[in-house]
């Protein structure tokens, strides 16, 4: 399981403010989670205004 940025993303930045690893980066205007880096805590699911990104 990993946590994934879908289409929703409206590029708000605030997941790669609150991940506490810094495994998401700003990918030309929407976020991209590095999965290698990921430890799937859910802090970013949570803090997503538009709950663009699931666990999948
Ligand atoms: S918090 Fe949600 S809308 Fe904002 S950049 Fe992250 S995935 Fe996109
Ligand atoms: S699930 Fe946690 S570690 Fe993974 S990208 Fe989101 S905030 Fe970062």
């Amino acid at each position: 399981m990993a946590f994934v940025v879908g289409s929703g993303c409206v590029g708000c930045m605030s997941c790669v403010a609150a991940c506490p690893v810094e495994a998401i980066e700003d990918a030309g205007g929407v976020a991209k989670i590095d999965e290698s880096k990921c430890v799937n805590c859910g802090t970013c699911a949570a803090q997503c205004p538009v709950s663009a990104i699931e666990e999948g």
